[in-house]
């Protein structure tokens, strides 16, 4: 029989609900008073696809979790007339199967279907894949086309950040310690708007971009575009918002468009590295195509 290591042995009092190494809070207030007495020293976990694949050697450092899959409210969608509020313990499989989220935020749902596998999908957080901030991230560009708010609660009370304001860097964030996402707010568009969803990767599932795309056209009565919205994973240390090629599209008709044209700016304004998952020019050039492609599909939808 396999030793087992002397870090790893049973610790008799660490575990379940009354321990004071693991909180699970089963509502809001809870969760503030368990954040008023131990907010800097707390491990979050939501759904742990990503916390317990990157400490998995070292488990047994985490002092002190927090388990948020016992806060029903941080499960809820919540439709308002303007906007739709996504609890942060959302996982990706409720994303892809939702019939609104799917008419309102297409590009989302299509992301959610495109995360892992179906084990991951269903256990992986909307709240996890943002707070893990990493470049390749499938949710972080639909957000930031869908211009996505996310609500911020910690013991000093609650605030908005603006999602293309909250990556800083490779696996880095705006979140202080003590601080957790709670929702995510989704404003509606008055007007029509079409988006497209485009990864690429080394396979066709189970896997992480090497680059993606996401896209999000708005539309007057005369079919101009009023509002676009371009960002690209995996090309940056952030998801990387295209402006100059959304300048490009602005105030166009339809047919108008130039395909090839913005594709060239998109490729043009990446800086991506060299990795396993690609080379930079490698990326560049997927740029150029997948913006042609997810401009054609928008043309044609
Ligand atoms: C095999 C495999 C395949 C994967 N494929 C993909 C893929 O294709 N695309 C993709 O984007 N990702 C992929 N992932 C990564 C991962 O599944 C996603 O990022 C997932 O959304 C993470 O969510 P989670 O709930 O599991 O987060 P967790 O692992 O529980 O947490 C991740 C991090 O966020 C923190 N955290 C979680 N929720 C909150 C909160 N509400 N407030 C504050 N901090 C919080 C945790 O402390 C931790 O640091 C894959 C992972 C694995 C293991």
């Amino acid at each position: 029989m396999k030793k087992q290591s002397k870090n790893v042995k049973n610790k008799p009092g660490i575990s379940g609900k009354d321990s004071d190494k693991y909180f699970r809070p089963e509502s809001k207030e809870e969760l503030v008073k368990i954040l008023e007495k131990h907010d800097d020293e707390l491990t979050v976990i939501a759904g742990g696809t990503d916390l317990l694949v990157a400490n998995y050697k070292n488990l047994y450092k985490i002092d002190k979790w927090l388990d948020l899959n016992w806060l029903d409210s941080f499960k809820e969608i919540k439709f308002f007339d303007d906007k739709v509020e996504i609890g942060s313990m959302v996982t990706h499989e409720r994303l892809d199967k939702l019939d609104q989220i799917k008419e309102h935020f297409p590009v989302i749902q299509e992301a959610a279907a495109d995360v892992g596998s179906p084990q991951i999908r269903s256990r992986g957080t909307i709240g996890g894949n943002i707070v893990t901030s990493s470049p390749a991230g499938d949710l972080l560009p639909p957000l930031l086309v869908y211009d996505a708010k996310l609500k911020i609660i910690s013991k000093d009370g609650e605030k908005i950040v603006d999602a293309n304001e909250f990556f800083t860097g490779p696996k880095q964030n705006v979140l202080e310690s003590g601080e957790l996402v709670e929702k995510i707010i989704l404003p509606f568009e008055d007007n029509e708007s079409r988006g497209a969803w485009v990864k690429i990767g080394k396979r066709k599932a189970l896997v992480i971009s090497s680059i993606s795309l996401a896209l999000n056209l708005v539309f007057n009565d005369d079919n101009e575009i009023i509002d676009a919205k371009f960002c690209v994973g995996s090309a940056a240390p952030v998801p990387l918002r295209i402006e100059k090629a959304e300048q490009n599209l602005k105030n166009k008709k339809i047919k108008k468009i130039k395909i090839e044209e913005v594709a060239q700016i998109v490729s043009d304004e990446i800086s991506p590295i060299d990795d396993i998952r690609g080379t930079a020019a490698y990326r560049k050039k997927v740029a150029f195509n997948i913006t042609k492609s997810a401009l054609q599909e928008v043309i044609n939808q």
